[in-house]
């Protein structure tokens, strides 16, 4: 059985930082094991249409700020090629079913009263958690553009957790990662950093690929970790990275098991479903001048094709338009074939185009929420959550250590919060393995 200082489980941005900021601290005999055949995680790019677009994270969010963003450092430094993306813009091109774009004062005064609800909303909840009554209930959207500007407002801007400490402490500039090499080339160029590659390839033994954990064992003496296939591999200590998702489904099993305080925190995380959904035109037909980035689809069914966005800032000439849905649109449409989700999309553009407009030639359809190694795709805490909710599902339970963007008390959800995850996580346990190498001596004697 091989043994190791620590395991780590999963190979996404909080993996690889945890990794690397060990061994650059000595510990060197960290091991990696991750369940697919790639390091990346929610970090993936796919070539679709002559270029490479991006199933996960797309955006780094929060630039231009008082203090800067470690992921637009890295990305800085390998000169990623990025370009800046506004959605405010979206609340102006309002497009209800028979192709009419809203009037500018009329999408403002709707988002106006949309962000008043959504305050309203906000103090009900707070009343309703402190035992007291409302003072004024917040009205539900109701007609097209309402749901449509909700959805927006929530599933977009996050309105329900303002100050968004991301935009606070980074700045509120957000860029589009454009880059052949995709967002994932900056976890490659960390592996580079610690890990034995050549030609771009990790040759490095301590990074096993297609090593799915499913059991991890600890006793007073250390922990083992099982996978699929069947190996078994030994480590004072074990790192795991997976996601919320992961660790609600039970894919990895723990013995002893997990307290109750864990768990309880851990199933009371809400996981969002966030699904881009990229199609191909032989030719653009929608607005593509200043300011028309991003549009939008008013329908009676909240989230329906709702959020578009054309890729003409990102790669001129590829023909790409992408297209949004969360939670429950995102479950849908991953139970059903791609061919039918084509069709809901077409039908959807031909209402705000018209009829002459071109087949999609491609479609490609992400499924985070069925990816066993994934469940979902980023954490979203309830609205109103202490933090100690956050703070148990980070908290180590002996020699097991918990990160990833799920255990990032003001970042959750980002990429960002990833990487400051896993910095955070090795700097304890750092903090933890000093600890015990100074009481050895003083147990050995006690003995
Ligand atoms: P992960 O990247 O999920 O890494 C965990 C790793 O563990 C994975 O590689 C997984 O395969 C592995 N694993 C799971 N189970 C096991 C097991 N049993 N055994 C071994 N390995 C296992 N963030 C932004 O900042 N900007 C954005 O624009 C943005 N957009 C997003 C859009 C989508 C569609 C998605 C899905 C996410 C988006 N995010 C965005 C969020 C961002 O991608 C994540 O917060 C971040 O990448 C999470 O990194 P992580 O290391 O915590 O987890």
């Amino acid at each position: 059985m091989t043994t190791s200082s620590v395991i780590i489980i999963g190979a996404g941005i909080s993996g690889i930082t945890a990794a690397k900021e060990l061994a650059e601290k000595g510990v060197e005999d960290v091991l990696i094991l991750e369940a697919t055949e790639r390091i990346g995680g929610r970090i993936q790019k796919q070539s679709f249409g002559d270029v490479s677009v991006e199933l996960g994270a797309g955006w780094i969010a929060g630039v231009g700020g008082k203090e800067s963003n470690p992921v637009w450092e890295l990305a800085s430094r390998l000169n990623l090629r990025t370009c800046f993306s506004d959605y405010t813009n979206a609340r102006y091109n309002i497009y209800d079913q028979s192709g009419e774009i809203f009037p500018t004062g009329f999408a403002a005064d709707s988002y106006k009263k949309a962000v008043d609800s959504a305050i309203l909303k906000l103090k009900s909840l707070e009343a309703e958690c402190d035992g007291q009554e409302a003072e004024e209930a917040p009205s539900s959207p109701k007609t097209p553009i309402e749901l449509a500007i909700d959805f927006i407002l929530h599933d977009f801007e996050m309105a329900e957790v303002e100050p968004i400490s991301t935009y606070v402490d980074f700045g509120e500039r957000e860029y589009l990662v454009a880059d052949e090499r995709g967002y994932e080339s900056l976890l490659y160029k960390m592996a580079e950093g610690f890990l034995y590659t050549s030609d771009g390839n990790i040759l490095d033994n301590r990074l096993k690929l297609n090593k799915v954990v499913r059991e991890v064992q600890q006793s007073r003496n250390g922990v083992v970790v099982k996978t699929e296939d069947g190996s078994e591999y030994e480590a004072n200590y074990v790192i795991v990275s997976a996601s919320i998702g992961v660790l609600q489904s039970n894919l990895i099993s723990f013995q002893p098991p997990l307290p109750k305080w864990k768990t309880e925190a851990i199933q009371k995380c809400d996981v969002m479903v966030y699904t881009k959904i990229f199609l191909k035109f032989p030719h653009c037909f929608w607005p593509c001048g200043p300011g028309q980035e991003f549009f939008i689809y008013a329908h009676e069914q909240r989230g329906y094709f709702t959020f578009w966005q054309h890729m003409e800032n990102a790669y001129p000439g590829s023909n790409i338009l992408v297209v949004t849905l969360t939670n429950e649109q995102s479950k849908r449409v991953e139970s059903q074939s791609d061919e039918e989700t084509l069709k809901e999309a077409m039908s959807v553009l031909r209402d705000m185009f018209g009829p002459t407009i071109p087949y999609a030639t491609d479609i490609l359809v992400p499924r985070w929420w069925n990816n066993r190694f994934q469940r979902g795709s980023y954490s979203n805490y309830p609205m109103i959550s202490d933090n100690q909710l956050q703070r148990n599902v980070k908290a180590p339970f002996g020699r097991i250590f918990f990160t990833g963007e799920h255990t990032s008390e003001k970042f959750s959800g980002y990429v960002h919060g990833g990487y400051l995850a896993g910095m955070d996580t090795s700097k304890t346990l750092l903090e933890e393995m000093k600890q015990s190498l100074l009481l050895q001596p003083l147990l050995a004697f006690t003995e």
